[in-house]
C-alpha cells in the first residue's frame, strides 16, 4: 500500500472517528437536554434514593441505580436532580380499538371491544419484539399525544369499549399512569386488562392488581437461557408474577410465542404445561402463538404451523383443560370446549367470536367455563 493510499485511509478513519463523536454527543445532548424540567414530569412510585444523587427503581426486576441525569433501561424513567420521573405519564404513543380476542383474551367478555392504549419503553429487550418501534423508544423519538386518566377513560366510553386493555408496548413501565387510569376505569364501570410481560416487583403488582380485571401474561419460554440470550430478562420474577396473580383472584391468560427451534422443544413446552398445571391449576388458559420473522430476529424462519399444533398436543395430554393457538389456520385452536362433554362452547374465527353458547357462565350441561362472562 502506497504512502497516499495511506494517508487517506488515515483521513477517513480520522473523519470516522470525529463524526461519530459529533453523533454521539448530539444524541446525547439531546436525551439529557430535552427532558430536565422536572415540573414536567411525574414523579415515580417505586424508588429510593441513595448517596450523591443516585436513585435506584423498585419498579421491576431490573432495579436500575440511575446517575441524576440517566435513563432506565426501559427509557421511560429518569433520574432527574436525584428524583426519580415516569416520563411517558399521560403520553400516548398508540390507541386503538380492538376485539378482546386480538389481546388475545378468551375467556373474557367474548365479543366485546377493548380501548387499548400504549405509551413507549419496555423494560426488556426481545429481538424478536413485534412492537419494537414503540417499546423500544424513548417517548421523543415517536409521535405522541397527551390524555390525561380522566379523558382516556372518557374516550374508551365513548368508544363503546367496555374494557380498556393496556397493551402493545410494557405497561409495566408506565405504572404510575395505569394505576391512575384504572382506578377511574373501575369506577366508570370499565373492565380493565392487562396486557403484560409480568416483569415486575412483588409490591408494585400487589397493588395494581387491586385495580385490574385481567392479566395476560406473555411468556416467553420455560427456559431462563431463552429469557437471557433473547429477552435481557429472567425467568423466575415472570413465574412469581404468575402465581402471585392467580393468588389474587384476577384473572390470568398466558401467551407463549413460539419461537423456531429457540423455545419450542417438547421439553419446554411439557416443563411450561406442567409448571402451569402444579402452580396454578389446569384452568388457566394457554395460548401458543406461531412466530414471524421480526426486528432483530429476521434470520430465523417463522415458526411451522405444525409446532403450534403439537405444542397445543402436548399442554393438553399434560392436563391443561383450555390450550389455543394464535397466527395459524387451525380451528380447533381457536374454540373453547367443554372439558366434560366436548361440547363447542365458544366458537372464535380470527379474531372474533362468532358463536358464544355459554348460559350463566356454562355449557349446556351446565358445567362451568372458567373466565370473566356477562
Ligand atoms: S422500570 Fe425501568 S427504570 Fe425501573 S427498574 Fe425497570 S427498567 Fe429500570
Amino acid at each position: 500500500m502506497g504512502p497516499i493510499v495511506k494517508k487517506i485511509l488515515a483521513g477517513l478513519f480520522l473523519l470516522l472517528i470525529v463524526g461519530s463523536s459529533v453523533l454521539v454527543a448530539i444524541q446525547r445532548q439531546r436525551t439529557i437536554g430535552l427532558e430536565e424540567d422536572p415540573s414536567k414530569f411525574h414523579e415515580a412510585l417505586y424508588y429510593s434514593k441513595l448517596y450523591g444523587g443516585l436513585v435506584q427503581c423498585k419498579l421491576c426486576p431490573n432495579l436500575c441505580i440511575l446517575a441524576p441525569g440517566e435513563y432506565g433501561i426501559c427509557k421511560a424513567r429518569k433520574n432527574i436532580n436525584g428524583k426519580l420521573y415516569s416520563l411517558v405519564y399521560g403520553k400516548i404513543a398508540a390507541a386503538h380499538l380492538d376485539p378482546i380476542e386480538k389481546k388475545p383474551f378468551f375467556h373474557v367478555l367474548p365479543g366485546a371491544q377493548a380501548f387499548s392504549i400504549a405509551t413507549t419503553g419496555c423494560n426488556i429487550q426481545c429481538l424478536f419484539c413485534q412492537n419494537w418501534e414503540i417499546s423500544q423508544a424513548f417517548p421523543f423519538d415517536v409521535p405522541t399525544r397527551s390524555a390525561s386518566p380522566k379523558q382516556v377513560v372518557q374516550e374508551a366510553l365513548a368508544s363503546g369499549a367496555r374494557a380498556i386493555a393496556f397493551t402493545y408496548s410494557e405497561p409495566v413501565i408506565s405504572y404510575e399512569y395505569v394505576l391512575d387510569i384504572a382506578k377511574l376505569a373501575k369506577q366508570a364501570g370499565l373492565k380493565t386488562l392487562m396486557v403484560s410481560n409480568g416483569y415486575i416487583e412483588q409490591k408494585p403488582l400487589k397493588r395494581l392488581l387491586k385495580y385490574i380485571d385481567a392479566f395476560k401474561v406473555d411468556f416467553k419460554g420455560f427456559d431462563e437461557k431463552f429469557y437471557t440470550r433473547l429477552t435481557a430478562g429472567h425467568l423466575q420474577p415472570v413465574l412469581e408474577t404468575m402465581k402471585t396473580i392467580h393468588q389474587s383472584g384476577v384473572w390470568l391468560e398466558i401467551v407463549t410465542l413460539l419461537v423456531t427451534g429457540q423455545n419450542d422443544s417438547d421439553r419446554q413446552i411439557r416443563g411450561l404445561a406442567d409448571w402451569i398445571k402444579t402452580n396454578l391449576g389446569d384452568d388457566v388458559p394457554l395460548h401458543f402463538s406461531r412466530f414471524y420473522p421480526q426486528y432483530k430476529l429476521l434470520n430465523v424462519p417463522p415458526t411451522p404451523p405444525e409446532t403450534v399444533i403439537r405444542a397445543r398436543d402436548i399442554a393438553m395430554q399434560e392436563g391443561l383443560k383450555y390450550v389455543y393457538t394464535g397466527n395459524i389456520d387451525y380451528p380447533p385452536g381457536e374454540i373453547t370446549f367443554c372439558p366434560e362433554s366436548g361440547e363447542k362452547v365458544i366458537v372464535r374465527r380470527g379474531m372474533f367470536t362468532i358463536y358464544n353458547g355459554l348460559v350463566n357462565g356454562a355449557c349446556s350441561d351446565g358445567e362451568k367455563i372458567p373466565g370473566i362472562w356477562d
